[in-house]
């Protein structure tokens, strides 16, 4: 599978068949495995073959199969498929640090990454600093010679700020640090962040690879020795394991990634060139977009500008509502990457925990709507969002 294209390795990677020769891969929804003899047992436990399962807390044949393909598409030695994004964020960092350790970390996270690196890992005695991630003299001045890792979204929510992943990496590695890159909104179709010089990667397999809205799902990517020596131990142990029917949803959902996410990012793409120099709106917020701040990263580290967008409307919150609640194609919901256009308003849901003071430093301002562009006629998506911006 290796010589193949993405296209391919996303339809056939990691498929393994039963003795029926099935098409589509099977969904072994079974939370256990029998051993024919005691002594078989006995072996499979001391060390379990490729094709030999044990407990569905450990692994499971379709589980299995998502993680094959996602790592081949990756060109990651390795993968763990987790019960959510969640569960693998908190599984990798949890599994490789303790107390004593030290973290530097992108500031403008996901809600729940925050949660984790701000009030749980703290809690048990992991120092963590945050800082601005677009800055690399930040970076510089707060990894330290004992800094253990450093963690960051490619790029951020819900204002997509894009990191240098190969900079930071540089000073990471300087001292002997470990990059840990959240890749959700980049997507694995979009960017190789492995490439970069991340170590590992993490998705949301919630968002665009099952693409359609229906379960919950992670991955940890990263070397052989990381992923079965330290991830491994931590979550089969722990409990975060990915579900065998998650894990069929998650296989067909690969199969269409490369189509969907190309065709979703093509419309995000002429949504924000439409809305770019709108008179209600202060910013238009996309990395394909030569306004974009970090434009030029974004093209040296990724094709093309993603799926998802943030617009920043003229009378905050009260305008943002009305143009909420006047969209009749977009939905109102929080989830990401999916067929279905979805528009959020991150200050009062994903990012409501966050003080005042947080809101200001990470641009979520009143106005601000991050909008995750589906798989609708992009001229029908046009059309909407300009209606709601009239009744604005
Ligand atoms: C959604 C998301 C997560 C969490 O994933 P879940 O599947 O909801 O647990 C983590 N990081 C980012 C950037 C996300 O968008």
């Amino acid at each position: 599978m290796s010589d193949h294209k993405t296209r391919t390795k996303l339809v056939h990677g990691g498929t393994r068949r039963s003795q029926y020769g099935e098409v589509s891969e099977a969904i072994f929804l079974t939370q256990g495995f029998v051993y024919d003899t005691a002594e078989a047992a006995e072996a499979r436990f001391l060390k379990a073959g490729e094709d030999e399962f044990i407990y569905a807390r450990y692994g499971n044949p379709t589980v299995r199969m998502f993680e094959e393909r996602i790592a081949g598409l990756e060109g990651a030695e390795d993968a763990f498929a987790t019960a959510s994004g969640m569960a693998a964020v908190s599984g990798a960092l949890m599994s490789m640090l303790k107390a004593g350790d030290h973290v530097v970390s992108g500031r403008a996270l996901f809600g729940s990454c925050l949660y984790v690196l701000e009030e749980v890992l703290t809690r048990f005695g992991v120092e963590v600093t945050f800082v601005d991630g677009t800055d690399l003299a930040a970076w510089k001045g707060a990894i330290r010679p004992d800094t253990t890792a450093v963690f960051l979204e490619s790029i951020s929510n819900p204002v997509l700020e894009v990191i240098d992943i190969a900079a930071v990496a540089r000073l990471a590695h300087a001292v002997g640090a470990k990059v840990l890159v959240d890749n959700v909104f980049a997507t694995p179709v979009f960017s190789r962040v492995m490439e970069q010089g991340a170590d590992v990667v993490i998705y949301s397999a919630t968002k665009h690879m099952d693409g359609q809205g229906r379960v919950l799902g992670g991955v940890i990517l990263g070397d052989h020795e990381f992923i079965r020596k330290t991830v491994e131990p931590y979550l089969k142990h722990t409990g975060g394991a990915m579900s065998p029917f998650t894990a069929w949803i998650l296989l067909k959902g690969l199969e269409t990634m490369d189509l969907r996410c190309r065709a979703q990012a093509g419309s995000a793409q002429i949504l924000a060139e439409a809305l770019s120099g709108h008179k209600l709106l202060k910013r238009v917020i996309y990395p394909g977009l030569p306004s974009h701040p970090q434009h030029v990263v974004a093209q040296s580290q990724m094709e093309g500008g993603g799926t998802v967008l943030a617009i920043d409307i003229e009378g905050g919150q009260d305008a943002a509502f009305r143009f909420l609640n006047a969209l009749k194609i977009f939905t109102i919901s929080n989830n990401l990457g999916d067929a279905k256009s979805i528009v959020t308003h991150p200050a009062t849901t994903t990012h409501q925990r966050l003080s005042d003071d947080q809101k200001v430093l990470l641009g979520i301002s009143p106005g601000v709507v991050r909008i995750s562009v589906g798989l609708e006629d992009s001229g029908d998506l046009v059309a909407d969002i300009m209606a709601a911006l009239e009744a604005v």
